[in-house]
């Protein structure tokens, strides 16, 4: 499990986002959402709702990428445990899989402020996207588009994608209040391209992704962003602002 907390993000000049690991293990082009069957009663979650607000998510983002050959569906729901942790909810998944549910644990989300935390190993294509469920948690309190986007920025964490310096992308992440960034913006779509080229739809142009660097010739170690590696922070920050909209 040591690689589900070594997420290392990498920058590339010709592009703004960031990938958590230098070349994240690839789902098969069909990758199976398995959704938690019980309610989250803090975050204000029915399971029922649970499962809609993922299905928007994958439908109104990822999904909606024609550049992409990859595509999220929801498959069969799961039971998980309500204090699991990120570790003990990724650990439920079969390759080719992600869990998403509710957490209450503590330790898991000591910041109410953190709406939901994202990410997958790193040495196999497995992901897990926990909300907030904690007595504390401020989930219930944002309004419904953000929950969405919350789901679809976190699901772009668990296939590998890191955080944007793009302020208006959904990958965007900032200490700023009262940013909202409530849609997928074409860095974003750069981003899910890049790990996932739809061949037939870029007609032979998937090789200017080609161009970008992987071994960081452009910069070498400096361009690892250290401050980052916060663990399997792949994910949220704690936002101590009222607005409460970073994930
Ligand atoms: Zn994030």
């Amino acid at each position: 499990m040591k690689y589900l907390l070594l997420a290392f993000f990498i920058s590339f000049e010709a592009q703004a986002f960031l990938l958590l690991f230098r070349n994240p293990p690839r789902y098969p082009d069909e990758i199976s959402i398995r959704v938690g069957d019980s309610d989250c009663p803090n975050a204000g979650l029915t399971a029922a709702q649970l499962r809609d607000f993922v299905q928007r998510s994958v439908d109104d983002y990822w999904n909606s990428v024609s550049t992409s050959r990859v595509k999220f569906k929801l498959g069969a729901s799961i039971s998980i445990p309500a204090s699991s942790t990120t570790s003990q909810m990724v650990a439920l998944a079969a390759n080719g899989e992600i869990v998403v549910g509710c957490s209450d644990d503590a330790a898991t989300f000591p910041e109410a402020s953190t709406l939901a935390k994202g990410g997958m190993t790193g040495t196999a294509p497995r992901g897990v996207v926990a909300i907030n469920d904690t007595a504390a948690t401020r989930f219930d309190d944002v309004d419904e588009l953000a929950r969405v986007s919350t789901f679809a920025h976190e699901l772009g964490h668990a296939i590998g994608i890191g955080h944007s310096n793009i302020e208006y992308s959904l990958m965007y992440y900032s200490v700023v209040a009262g940013v909202v960034n409530e849609f997928l913006t074409e860095d974003d779509a750069d981003a899910i391209t890049y790990l996932y080229p739809n061949d037939k739809e870029l007609g032979g142009l998937a090789g200017a992704c080609g161009s970008i660097d992987l071994d960081g010739g452009n910069g070498g170690p400096g361009n690892f962003l250290l401050t980052l590696c916060f663990g399997f922070m792949l994910i949220v920050l704690a936002q101590k602002s009222a607005s409460f909209r970073q994930r």
